[in-house]
C-alpha cells in the first residue's frame, strides 16, 4: 500500500534552494504579499549569498513563477490539492 499525502499549495510555503558549491541552503517565503504596485515582494537571487556561485539559471525564472502561482491558487485556499506519492484515480 502506497503512503499518499494531499497538501493545499498554502502546505508548500517555502522553497529552498541548495548552493551546489558550499551546500548554502537559501529559503524563500511565497506567501510574501505582493506590494500594492503589483511587483514581485522579492526576486529569487541568482547567486550564493555565502560564496557568490552562481545557481543553475532555470531556477530564478522558476522559483520566480512558481511564486505567481502560489499567490494565485493560495487565494482559492483548497480547492486545488496536490499529492505526494502515487495518484488513486
Ligand atoms: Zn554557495
Amino acid at each position: 500500500m502506497n503512503k499518499q499525502i494531499a497538501v493545499s499549495i498554502k502546505d508548500l510555503r517555502y522553497a529552498t534552494i541548495l548552493c551546489r558549491t558550499c551546500n548554502t541552503r537559501v529559503t524563500l517565503d511565497l506567501a510574501m504579499e505582493f506590494p500594492p504596485n503589483g511587483h514581485m515582494p522579492f526576486s529569487t537571487p541568482k547567486e550564493c549569498p555565502r560564496c557568490d556561485a552562481r545557481f543553475d539559471s532555470v531556477i530564478p525564472g522558476a522559483i520566480d513563477n512558481m511564486q505567481k502561482v502560489y499567490q494565485a491558487l493560495a487565494e482559492i485556499g483548497d480547492a486545488v490539492t496536490f499529492t505526494v506519492g502515487e495518484a488513486d484515480y
